[in-house]
């Protein structure tokens, strides 16, 4: 298991690429929010990403959302992110976290608003690619948002994407630039929020293409915890 000496040094690192990242851009640090993407890790992994200095965390499964909110309820400092594929029967269990980043379902959106004491934060997912299963296609957007507005307790506050596995460095670029550029359309067009502003895009892998490109939420995983390990801790 991963500790918090481990964390902490390949924070560091991240930290450093990030910093590099955003100069190169002409862009602040601050500017760009850091997920620690836990799903998999265990609650003593979580923790040990707190002391190391993280604190936004982000959970792919409600079945492993539950009981990891309820080992860490005593840890106030985490903000709890959804990032995973959403069933509507399922959202009345994200009524804590802080954002759902992959919002794909106006059901969904109904029962978000539903379970929610004030507005939920969402971002809604973009299909950028012909083969990934889960957003919204960029042509389905605008009229997608335009009806989310209508939704009571929903605010809208951007856009999310997973680009394909497959994907070679020009193409990452190019469906991270299109995301910027959809935000900035529709928030031309709709009558959104100024909280309608958050790009969350690039992993581990891809999160400098993603910043040069206007990424306000990046969501790293592998390069801070190591390999995801496929034996579930809250089924054990
Ligand atoms: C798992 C996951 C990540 C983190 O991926 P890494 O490549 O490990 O950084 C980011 N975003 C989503 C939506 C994920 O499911």
């Amino acid at each position: 298991m991963e500790s918090e000496k481990v964390i902490k040094d390949r924070l560091y690192a991240v930290e450093e690429r990030i910093t590099l990242a955003c100069q190169k851009c002409g862009r602040q640090r601050c500017e760009v929010n850091l997920l620690a993407v836990t799903k998999t890790m265990p609650p003593a992994v979580c923790r040990a990403a707190l002391s190391a200095g993280l604190s936004a965390f982000g959970e792919s499964y409600v079945q492993e959302l539950r009981p990891k909110m309820a080992a860490l309820a005593d840890e106030k400092a985490i903000s709890w992110h959804f990032i995973g594929n959403l069933q509507s029967n399922k959202a009345k269990y994200l009524e804590n976290c802080a954002l759902i980043h992959s919002l794909d379902s106006l059901e969904t959106a109904k029962e978000l608003g539903r379970h929610a004491k004030e507005a939920k934060k969402v971002l809604v997912e973009v299909n950028c690619g012909e083969v990934q299963k889960g957003g919204v296609p960029p042509k389905e957007l605008h009229d997608f948002i335009s009806k989310l507005l209508d939704y009571p307790n929903i605010e809208v506050c951007g856009l999310m994407t997973v680009p394909p596995l497959a994907a070679t460095e020009s193409e990452l670029s190019g469906y991270f630039s299109a995301l910027a550029k959809m935000r900035d359309e529709l928030a031309a067009k709709l009558p959104l929020k100024a909280s309608f502003k958050e790009l969350s895009m690039g992993m581990s892998a891809d999160f400098e293409l993603a910043i040069a490109a206007g990424a306000t939420w990046i969501r790293l995983g592998s390069i801070l915890f190591g390999q995801r390990n496929a034996a579930r801790w809250w089924q054990q």
